[in-house]
C-alpha cells in the first residue's frame, strides 16, 4: 500500500470505528424491538461512509472491496444488522459504480449518492421464484421513454428507509424469465404495499419486510448492461466477499468474547491455563480460515476487475461461489466453539460475553441466498470446469 492510500484506509478504520461505538449502544435495543438501526445509520451518513466507493472524479472516494469489507467487519462486531445495512448498501452502489459509468442519468446518479449520502436498497427476490437470483417472474413495461414495474418483492431489507431501491425484472414482458433487467428507483417514484413483517430469530435490525413494489420512472434509470452481466462480473462477487466480511466480524466479536472470558479465569487462578483456553485456540484457528479465504477472495476479484475475461470465468464464479459457502458455514461452528468457552455466561443475555445475538444473527448467513441453491450452481459448473488446484492464485 502507498502512503496515501495507507492514510486514507487508516481514515476509513477510524470513522467505522465511530460508527461502530454508537451501533453498539444501540444494538440490544434494535435487536429486541426488531428496529431501523437509525443512529447507526445517520453516524455511517455522518461519517460520510455511505459514498467511500464512488470514484473521486465522481465525488467519492474510491475505496476498494477490501477497505470495505474491513469496515463491514468492523461495523458487525458491534452491530450486524447496522452492519449487513452497510454492506448491501455497497453491493448496490457496485452495480452503479462498475456498470453505470455508460449511461449519463446512471453516471450522475451514482455522483447524487456520493453528494447526498443517499441510501440504496435491494429487490432481487420474488415471490415464487425465491432467492434464484437470476430468474424473474415480472417484467418491465416501457413505453414512450418511461417505464413501469409491479413486484412481489417477499424480502426487502429496510425498504421502508431506502432512498432508492434497485429491482431486477424481466426486459419486456415477452422476454424469458432469465432475461432480466436492473432498474433504479428513487424513493419518490414507487410505493411499497407491506406484505411480510420481518419477525425474525436474528439480522432483525435489517427490517426485512415484504412489499409490493409498484414503480414508474423515466426510462433511462434502467441499466443498459442486461442484469446477467452484472450479476456475472460484479454483483455476485460483491455480494459475497461483503456479506463474508459482515459474518466474519460476528464470529471474531464472538472469538474476542470468549478470549476476554479465558483471560478473565487466568487471572483468577494464576498459574493454571484455563480448561476452555484449547477452545480458543481451536476456535482462533478456525476464524484464520476464514480470515485467509475472504483475503484471498478479496485479492481474486481485485485482480479479475482488472481482466473481463476472467471476471466472466467459471473459475471465478466456483471460486466467489466458494468464499460464500466457507464463511457461511464456518462461522457457525467458532461461535458455537465461543458458547462453550464461556458457558453460561455466553448463553446469558446482558453480560459481557453473551452471545445470543451473534448466534441468531449468524444463522441468516446460509439462507441469505441457500447454500444448497449455490452449491447447486458450483455443482454444475464443476462438470465442465476443471477444479483449480494451484497454489499461485
Ligand atoms: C438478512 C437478510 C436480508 C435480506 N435482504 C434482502 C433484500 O434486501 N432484497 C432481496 O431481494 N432479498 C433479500 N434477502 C433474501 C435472500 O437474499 C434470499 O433470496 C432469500 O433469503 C431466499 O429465500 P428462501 O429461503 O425462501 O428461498 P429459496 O431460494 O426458494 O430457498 C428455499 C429452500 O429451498 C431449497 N432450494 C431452492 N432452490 C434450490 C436449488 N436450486 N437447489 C437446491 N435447493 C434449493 C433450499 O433448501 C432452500 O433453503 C435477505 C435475506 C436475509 C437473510
Amino acid at each position: 500500500m502507498n502512503v496515501m492510500a495507507e492514510v486514507r484506509a487508516e481514515s476509513l478504520v477510524s470513522r467505522a470505528q465511530r460508527v461502530a461505538a454508537v451501533a453498539a449502544q444501540h444494538a440490544e435495543a434494535v435487536d429486541r424491538e426488531g428496529r431501523f438501526p437509525r443512529e447507526a445509520v445517520d453516524a455511517m451518513i455522518a461519517e460520510r461512509l455511505l459514498g467511500i466507493q464512488v470514484p473521486a472524479v465522481h465525488g467519492g472516494e474510491g475505496a476498494t472491496f477490501s477497505e470495505i469489507a474491513e469496515l463491514c467487519s468492523i461495523l458487525s462486531q458491534a452491530c450486524a444488522s447496522s452492519s449487513m445495512i452497510f454492506a448491501m448498501h455497497h453491493i448496490k452502489l457496485s452495480s452503479l459504480v462498475e456498470h453505470g459509468l455508460e449511461s449519463a442519468w446512471l453516471t450522475a446518479f451514482m455522483q447524487r449518492v456520493a453528494s447526498e449520502q443517499l441510501l440504496l436498497g435491494s429487490a432481487t427476490t420474488e415471490g415464487g421464484i425465491g432467492g434464484n437470483l437470476r430468474n424473474s417472474i415480472c417484467a418491465i413495461e416501457i413505453e414512450n421513454g418511461v417505464c413501469r414495474l409491479e413486484k412481489d418483492a417477499t424480502v426487502i431489507s429496510y425498504g421502508d428507509y431506502a432512498d432508492a431501491i434497485l429491482i431486477t425484472s424481466r426486459a419486456h414482458k415477452d422476454a424469458a424469465p432469465s432475461d432480466q433487467v436492473m432498474t433504479v428507483f428513487l424513493k419518490d417514484q414507487y410505493t411499497l404495499e407491506r406484505t411480510h413483517v420481518w419477525d425474525t430469530l436474528g439480522m432483525r435490525g435489517t427490517c426485512s419486510d415484504g412489499f409490493l413494489f409498484k414503480g414508474e420512472a423515466p426510462a433511462e434509470q434502467v441499466f443498459p448492461k442486461p442484469f446477467a452481466e452484472i450479476a456475472a462480473q460484479s454483483m455476485l462477487a460483491a455480494s459475497h466477499l461483503l456479506w463474508s466480511g459482515v459474518w466474519y466480524g460476528i464470529a471474531a466479536d464472538a472469538v474476542i468474547k470468549s478470549q476476554n472470558f479465558i483471560r478473565a479465569a487466568a487471572r483468577k487462578s494464576p498459574g493454571q491455563t484455563p480448561p476452555g483456553a484449547i477452545h480458543l485456540a481451536n476456535i482462533a484457528n478456525q476464524l484464520q480460515m476464514v480470515k485467509s479465504n475472504i483475503v484471498a477472495g478479496l485479492k481474486t476479484y481485485e485482480d479479475a476487475k482488472r481482466d473481463e475475461e476472467k471476471l466472466s470465468s467459471m473459475a471465478f464464479a466456483v471460486a466467489m461461489n466458494n468464499i460464500k459457502i466457507c464463511s457461511s458455514e464456518m462461522i457457525l461452528p467458532i461461535i458455537n466453539g465461543a458458547m462453550l468457552i464461556c458457558g453460561i455466561m455466553g448463553y446469558k443475555n446482558g453480560t459481557p460475553f453473551s452471545l445470543g445475538r451473534n448466534l441468531r444473527d449468524a444463522h441468516s448467513a446460509q439462507l441469505m441466498i441457500s447454500n444448497d441453491r449455490i452449491l447447486g450452481n458450483t455443482s454444475s459448473m464443476l462438470l465442465v470446469h476443471r477444479q483449480d488446484t494451484s497454489l499461485l492464485g
